[in-house]
């Protein structure tokens, strides 16, 4: 069981906690603090096989798959009740190791619970269809589960964004190996021993904490891998995708984005910039759809800058676990760096920056790695920061005059997940929707989600879509039977 004073983590493997092969294990620091929170035993190759063949031999022996869908359904079903349950540990453990608010990783590990409620619904209703063909002839399908399927998390919503995956890969009876993040992979293997409890039989879980480069390549170039689902940057993406197509391996692919939020003149101003501060500041900005260039109609400009100013200086920055604190650290030095770096190009190409920009001057901060929430003006479009994602508190504001030129500006970008809209005209609504290159919009909304609808990218944000119910498409394959019924014999 997770407890918060409990400080070793080791791999899951099989059922088992070990240490790694090499015996290496690595210190995890809370980033708002730079203070150890936990170490834990990193993974290699060889753990990373040794995780395959326990997922492969349990998918082969245990009668997880064949039983009866109901059965899978009740294990998910006890495993959201024991998370549930253990809801706080869980999401204090997310705040240590990732640094967001504590609200904010309650929020996640809610969600991860309804997503295995979710799914738990679908376990029992894998169904095949029949099809009409001619002649005496009974043609049916039956969906099957395809083995092991390897899942590789990110760092920004740790349990959330595994869970997503690794649900319905279990839910239609595959086995799962699982990778998290090397610098966030507490929550993953609490989970696992969750799991256990909740009955999933051993070897149908398991979890390698180890590097991308290692453990995550060793997984995916191997035979016993059956499907990959990879979350994370654009630059890995395609390189899963390369090492997957060799062995013909299907992968679902969710990156990066930098989405657009667009605000005609009739938007409700209040509702919108504050919805604006959640889609750049929550989670620090470092989320995959997060609301980053906003396109203001020039009318309502000094307006809503102003608004959304107000609340980026009003925001309370500190550690995660502190009551209050709205916006936590970065991830790592090395992404608060980076995003610093970004506020950099922007001022060298001629942006201006309308607030944040640095570190916070709160000498209580200086050991963690917090950035101020920030708000760039007038970013010339070529300009990388307007063109990259950033993964950071850091919006960037331009305006235009006519609908066209934002959706335009809107859709000029390599990316397509998630982009935002403001408007009370139903029509500007609908219409500007179908025209954003991108695989989810909302309408008069922060970026918000569900388990049961759809969460995808087009572009180089990805490809696939995970949550829905046709989230179990992939982890469900579809076989024909053909059946010759002969001719009815006589009595
Ligand atoms: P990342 O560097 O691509 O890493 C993601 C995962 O892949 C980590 O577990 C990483 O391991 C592993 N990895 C790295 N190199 C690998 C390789 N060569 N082979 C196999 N696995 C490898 O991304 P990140 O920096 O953690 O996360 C930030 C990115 O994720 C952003 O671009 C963000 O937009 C994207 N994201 C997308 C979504 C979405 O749903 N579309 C959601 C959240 C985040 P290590 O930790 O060892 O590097
Ligand atoms: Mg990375």
């Amino acid at each position: 069981m997770a407890s918060e004073a409990e400080t070793a983590y080791e791999l899951f493997i099989g059922g088992r906690e070990a240490p790694s092969a090499s015996g290496e294990r690595r210190t995890l620091t809370d980033p708002a603090t730079g203070e150890p929170v936990a170490t834990v035993s990193f993974g290699s190759r060889d753990d990373a096989r040794a995780a395959l063949e326990a997922a492969d031999r349990a998918f082969r022996e245990s009668n997880w798959a064949s039983d009866d869908g109901a059965r899978r359904a009740r294990a998910l079903a006890k495993l959201a009740a024991l998370l549930e349950a253990r809801a706080e540990v869980f999401a204090r453990l997310e705040t240590r190791n990732v640094g967001k608010p504590l609200r904010e990783a309650r929020g996640d590990i809610a969600y991860v619970v309804r997503t295995l409620e979710y799914f738990s619904g679908l376990a029992d209703k894998v169904e095949g269809e029949t099809i009409p063909v001619p002649g005496p002839r009974f043609d049916y399908t039956v969906r099957e589960p395809l083995g092991v399927t390897v899942h590789i998390a990110p760092w920004n919503y740790p349990l959330l964004l595994a869970v997503r995956s690794v649900a319905p890969a279990l839910a239609a009876g595959n086995s799962v190996v699982l990778k998290p993040a090397s610098l966030t992979p507490l929550t993953a293997v609490a989970f696992a021993r969750l799991a256990r409890e909740a009955g999933i039989p051993d070897g149908i879980l398991n979890v390698v904490p180890g590097s991308g480069r290692d453990v995550g390549e060793a997984l995916v170039d191997d035979p016993r891998c059956r499907s990959v689902t990879f979350t994370g940057s654009g630059e890995v993406g395609p390189r899963i995708a390369e090492l997957a197509a060799r062995r013909l391996v299907p992968v679902t692919l969710e990156l990066g984005g930098k989405g657009p939020v667009l605000v005609f003149p009739d938007a409700d101003l209040e509702r919108a910039a504050k919805a604006i501060g959640y889609g750049i500041f929550g989670n620090a900005g470092q989320m995959c759809w997060a609301a980053s260039r906003l396109l203001v109609h020039e009318s309502i400009r000094p307006a809503l800058l102003d608004r959304i100013r107000r609340i980026a200086e009003g925001l309370k920055v500190g550690p995660g676990l502190e009551d209050g604190v709205e916006m936590g650290p970065l991830v790592s030095q090395e992404q608060a760096d980076r995003v610093l770096d970004y506020v950099e190009i922007a001022r060298s190409d001629g942006g201006t920056v309308v607030t944040g920009g640095g570190r916070p001057p709160d000498a209580r901060l200086s050991a963690g790695h917090f950035v101020q929430p920030t708000v760039l003006a007038d970013v010339p479009p070529g300009s990388r920061a307007v063109r990259e994602e950033i993964f950071g508190p850091v919006l960037a504001v331009a305006s235009f005059a006519e609908p066209d030129e934002a959706i335009a500006a809107a859709n000029a970008t390599t990316y397509g997940l998630l982009a935002a809209l403001w408007t009370r005209d139903l029509a500007t609504a609908h219409s500007v929707a179908r025209r954003l290159e991108a695989g989810m919009v909302v309408v008069n909304e922060a970026p918000t989600t569900f388990p049961q609808s759809p969460f995808a990218g087009v572009k180089g944000s990805g490809l696939g879509f995970e949550q829905g119910a046709r989230a179990l498409e992939p982890y469900a394959r579809r076989k024909n039977v053909l059946v010759h019924l002969g001719s009815p014999k006589r009595s």
